[in-house]
Formats: structure tokens, sequence, C-alpha cells
């Protein structure tokens, strides 16, 4: 949460709020927070005091220039993602934009996907890949580029980087990493109700013919030890590999918690 004399003072230089900046969000302040918030567009009426206080945090951070997602008063990944950015520009520890982009993204639990990416297909963007993959159920058919979520892209890109300067192209394709089996596709989960992962552009899959989904560390191709450091550089972006947190699908990656 933003401190109490940074908010006053917010207020006060959005004009509506005239009392000290004293620490105490008191009647005023909140008053003051409530005409800001309606001043900018939002419909607060049915939001109850500590609603409209996170919804200021939201704006005071977005005006930062910190992305904050949607000013909706309620604390989501995004949010606390940009509090916890927020206390680093407090410490101090505000790295510049380039050592940004190479911190691990933190991804929201599997239940909170929509509310952090959006509706099922949407914001995808273009992941142009590091090094060219072959399509794992037509393997002459050469992939230089996939539809991604916008909030993986760029952890996707950085990872791929990284796996093509740890192997080189010889033993991607030595070890079917090049073997692309498929990323957004809007469906149920296989056997499940729910979305698939695949169904938001944040899950990827590898050689499936060779990490069939029911197949344990025992046959899975990506359980071995050649394949340990293309899963931990996911795992440090932030993704995580089902094969290793529940030892089925080992052809797929995610960038959401279980
Ligand atoms: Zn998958």
């Amino acid at each position: 949460m933003i401190d109490d004399r940074t908010a006053q003072r917010v207020l006060q230089n959005s004009g509506s709020y005239a009392g000290a900046i004293d620490g105490v969000f008191g009647d005023a302040s909140h008053r003051a927070m409530r005409a800001l918030l309606a001043d900018i567009g939002h419909e607060i009426e049915r939001w109850i005091d500590p609603r409209c206080r996170i919804a200021l945090d939201q704006h005071i951070m977005a005006e930062a220039g910190i992305a904050v997602g949607a000013i909706d008063g309620q604390v989501g990944p995004q949010t606390q993602m940009a509090l916890e950015r927020w206390q680093d520009r407090l410490r101090g520890k505000s790295p510049p934009s380039a050592e940004i982009a190479h911190q691990p993204a933190r991804f929201p639990r599997q239940r909170a996907v929509r509310r952090f990416y959006g509706e099922p297909g949407a914001h995808q963007v273009s992941l142009d890949l590091p090094f060219p993959m072959r399509l794992a159920w037509d393997t002459d058919t050469i992939i230089r580029r996939f539809s991604i979520h916008e909030k993986a892209h760029d952890s996707a890109a950085r990872a791929l980087a990284r796996i093509r300067d740890h192997y080189g192209d010889t033993q991607l394709r030595a070890l079917g990493l090049d073997l692309f089996g498929g990323c957004l596709n809007i469906r149920k989960m296989r056997g499940g109700r729910s979305l698939s992962m695949h169904s938001w552009g944040i899950a990827i899959d590898f050689d499936p013919a060779h990490n069939a989904l029911r197949w344990g560390r025992d046959r899975a191709r990506m359980a071995g030890p050649d394949h340990a450091v293309f899963l931990d550089i996911w795992e440090s972006e932030g993704w995580i590999s089902l094969g290793r947190e529940r030892n089925y699908d080992w052809m797929h990656i995610q960038a959401a918690r279980l």
C-alpha cells in the first residue's frame, strides 16, 4: 500500500484536498479521494472506502508510469507486482529499464489467469523465434514465429534466446527442443472442463511425440538430464513445467502457477 502522506500529496496536487499532509488519512482525505476517483471517471458510488483506497494507489502508480492494469480497486497479481515495483523505487532500487526487462516475470496462479491475462485469445502478439523450430506433426514445416500473450512474450523470448545460447542449433535439434507442439489454442484442458492454459497463449508444448500426456519421468524424454537446463531456464523466467510439478504432460510449460 502507498503511504498516506504520499496519497495526501497527490490529492493536494489534484486540487481535491486542502488539509494537512500529516499522514492521517481521515474524513477530509477520504472525501478528496472519492472526489478524485469520480473526477477521473470511475463509477465509485458502490465502492467502500478500502476499495477506493486501492484504486487511488493504482491511479498513483499508473501516473508514475508503473503498469497496473485496470484501476478497479482490486488487488490482483498485476497490482501486487506494481506495488512491489513501487516499493523498489522507494528503496532506491529502481533499476534502469533494461534491467527491469531481465528480472524474472511473476505470473498468476491458474485460477487467476483470466483476471491477469484477460479473455481467452485476447492480447496476442507475435514472438519471433531466436532459432527456427519444426512443426512437431509435420517436421518439414519450419516455424519462425508464433502467437503468444503479450504479457508472456518477453520472458518467452528471453528464455528461448538463452536456450539457443546454451544448447546451440545442433544440440537443440538432437534433443527435440526445436519441435514445436503449439502455443495459442482455445480449448478445454485435456480430460477436464476448464479451459487449457493454451487458450490464453501462455503455454507452449515441445516435442509431444516423445512426451506423451500420460507418460511419467520414466518415459518422457523431457525428464532426462540433457533437458534439465532447458526447464531450468523456463523456471528462472517464472514459467512452470507440468512434468516437474506433476509428472505428466512433460511437453508442456506455462506462464501460470498451479
Ligand atoms: Zn500443453
